[in-house]
């Protein structure tokens, strides 16, 4: 392991989830759009990859929406995340709806030191932009998959048009997120995310925008990444 490397999480994010973690699963409150994209997100992870009877870690958990739904469809779901009060609220809702995650507060890098290769699939969403050295989170998760196994990342593409959707749309105008859950230097383009995994030994299988319709209110997926965007990949078998 490479010891000497600096934990590479952000404490002023860690913050600001920390912050709004009680109105985690308030759907109608600041994590509103992850209530909205979640039944998509996890369709098209199950058009992919098999979650039944499958072992799952979710990196950068939050309050739980993704992990406790693959739980749901049968997955044997581990979430991950720096942030302790984000962990806190999920622990709680599982009493509220029954499902069964276990919930770990611990990095991607430092899991991947003790369980690699022992995830049939990993899943790291709208998390990336959120981290110093996304590449890093990256190569943990391509260490923790089990060959022929699944990793799914989603995060905002960086251009002009997802500066205007993204940031000033979706946080100041539509107010569909908190002012400043974004920072466009973070965000990642779809070319720089393949580089990263294919540097980590992942080959990409398939990928798809996450469009909103600020009219009819709805989101949907298609083509087009220059916004929101998710990315399945796969590492290769019999390594
Ligand atoms: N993946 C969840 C939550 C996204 S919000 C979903 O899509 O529903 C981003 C989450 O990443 C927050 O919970 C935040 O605490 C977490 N996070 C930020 N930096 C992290 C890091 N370095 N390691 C683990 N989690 C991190």
């Amino acid at each position: 392991m490479a010891a000497k490397e600096p934990l590479n999480v952000d404490p002023e994010e860690v913050a600001k989830f920390n912050a709004l973690a009680s109105r985690w699963w308030d759907p109608e409150g600041d994590f509103r759009p992850l209530h909205e994209i979640n039944p998509l997100r996890l369709d098209w992870i199950r058009q992919h990859a098999e979650l039944a009877g499958r072992k799952v870690v979710d990196i950068g958990c939050g309050g739980g929406i993704l992990a406790e739904s693959m739980a749901v469809s049968g997955a044997d779901v581990l979430g991950i995340d720096m942030a302790d009060g984000p962990l806190t609220v999920a622990k709680l809702h599982l009493a509220e709806s029954g499902a069964e995650v276990s919930y770990e507060q611990i990095t991607a890098e430092a899991l991947a030191a003790n369980k690699a290769g022992e995830f049939d699939v990993v899943t790291c969403l709208e998390m990336l932009e959120h981290v110093p050295d996304p590449s890093r989170i990256i190569r943990s998760c391509a260490e923790l998959v089990t060959p022929g196994g699944h990793v799914f990342f989603s995060t905002i593409n960086r251009n002009l048009k997802s500066f205007a959707f993204a940031i000033v749309g979706a946080e100041y105008l539509l107010k569909l997120l908190p002012a400043g859950t974004h920072d466009y230097q973070k965000f990642i383009r779809p070319s720089e995310l393949e580089e990263w995994a294919r540097n980590a030994g992942l080959e990409l299988r398939a990928s798809i925008g996450m469009h909103y319709n600020p009219v009819t209110k709805d989101y949907s997926l298609g083509t087009g990444l220059d916004v929101n965007y998710l990315m399945h990949f796969q590492r290769p078998d019999g390594e």
